[in-house]
């Protein structure tokens, strides 16, 4: 029989991950006699854009072909590997696993809304007893059943990416022993068909993680054999290699901005991307961040290009008024200080608007510029007295810096979800949408 395996919200900020019970996971399974996975393991970012997440927001799950006789069994197992591998501590986890025989397009809805908005705990439940999908919550709560759920509704991807993960002993601690050239020779070798290991701009490692948990590095590319070889070349250099997986993933493919909405309809926690006209010039905030207004024939919302996102926050500061731009972010619920705002994490600069700047004529005698001599009187010159009504204003269209096309953050800005640049090109479907 096929089944799908769902699991989140195992992650504790003393160092376990979701990422890491899965590859516990994967080791399991594989020696199950007669079961056979039909798809490479996954990992799944929900919503970046609300508040109370785990880290990254990432689920895992699988899709496997498993032998009726053995499902009782599995559960069992795969149940005590998670309650093993939690660490309790003070941010409790609210791990839950699910299992699930069926197939159903409510769960891909399901998905397609966590990935988006902000969905409840109890749509979660609700739709789990509607299906028969079978979930076991390990904690108190049960917060990880819409991670859980949402993942084996993204089965199968349309996009993805894959993700090769080293682990540690999740008992090591301290600096990893991860040497960045070999990083940057990995970048350098696999060129576009890898991303997101360095940001060249600002000199930052982003392929080896700072926190407590047992990553030792992870590589993101488009291609699983290269991961493969990448996998080899690591574990030869870096003797801390305890464990590996490799996820296709939906990290890197901007699937959460593919919703465009009416500015009217955007709510608190929202993913999309909204299209209008720059509505007011940009103004600099304190601490260096952009803030633009954009109107839609619905309305007109706030949107917030951060100091953090590095090349977007400069780029924002050339739009004008009148440009017509797409753009696309989180949205920020409104406060005593700021309305409804979108903090902007891509933008397309579909049209920019001409500058005309208007002047006094020049004085045709001595190209000084003139000054009005008064309602319907025509012009006079300052300099050496000129006057004249056939004289007309001098109009000058000013060059626009900006050009139309898409704009990004700085890869140290980048979310796991968001399209790198260096994707760009291989799938632009959702750019499509941000027109
Ligand atoms: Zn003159």
């Amino acid at each position: 029989m096929r089944l799908l395996i769902g699991i989140d919200d195992v992650d504790s900020p003393r160092g376990m991950c979701t990422t890491y019970a899965g590859a516990l996971i994967a080791e399991a399974l594989r020696e199950v006699e007669g079961l056979s996975f039909l798809d490479y393991p996954f990992l799944i970012r929900l919503n970046p854009n609300i508040p109370f997440k785990t880290r990254g927001n990432g689920a895992v799950a699988f899709y496997l072909e498993v032998p009726e006789y053995h499902y009782d069994y599995l559960k069992e197992t795969l149940v005590s590997i998670i309650e093993r591998a939690l660490i309790r501590s003070r941010r409790k986890p609210e791990p839950v696993i699910v299992f699930y025989k069926g197939t159903s397009s409510k769960l891909r809805r399901f998905y397609e809304k966590a990935l988006t908005s902000m969905v409840t705990l109890s749509y979660a439940e609700r739709l789990a007893n509607e299906l028969g999908v079978e979930y076991y919550a390990l904690g108190k709560g049960g917060r990880g059943l819409i991670g859980a759920l949402a993942a084996i509704g993204a089965i199968p991807l349309r996009e993805y990416t894959f993700e090769l993960l080293l682990y540690r002993s999740p008992s090591k601690r301290g600096r990893r022993a991860i040497d960045p050239k070999w990083i940057l020779e990995i970048d350098r070798k696999y060129r576009d068909y890898v991303f997101a290991n360095f940001d060249f701009s600002s000199k930052r490692l982003l392929a080896v993680p700072h926190g407590p948990d047992p990553v030792l590095v992870g590589i993101r590319s488009v291609n699983p054999l290269i991961l493969d070889e990448v996998r080899i070349f690591l574990t030869a250099k870096c003797g801390d290699v305890k464990k590996w997986i490799i996820y296709k993933t939906n990290q890197g493919t901007g699937v959460h901005l593919k919703r465009s909405l009416k500015i009217a309809a955007v709510k608190p926690y929202d993913s999309c991307t909204i299209s209008g006209v720059v509505s007011s010039n940009p103004s600099i905030l304190k601490g260096g961040h952009v803030k633009i207004k954009v109107r839609d024939d619905s309305g007109e919302i706030d949107c917030v290009f951060y100091k953090e996102t590095g090349f977007l926050n400069r780029v924002a500061r050339f739009l004008k008024q009148g440009d017509r731009v797409a753009v696309g972010g989180g949205i920020r619920p409104a406060s005593s200080r700021h309305g409804l705002t979108l903090n902007v994490e891509v933008l397309r600069v579909v049209e920019t608007v001409k500058i005309r700047k208007v002047y006094n004529p020049r004085c045709p005698r001595c190209k000084h510029r003139m000054k009005s001599a008064g309602r319907n009187k025509g012009y006079k010159c300052p300099k050496c007295g000129f006057k004249s009504k056939n004289v007309r204003k001098e109009v000058v269209v000013e060059d626009r810096i900006l050009e139309p096309g898409v704009y990004l953050p700085s890869p140290i800005a980048y979310r796991h979800l968001s399209k790198p640049k260096r994707l760009m090109g291989w799938d632009v479907k959702y750019l499509s949408n941000l027109h």
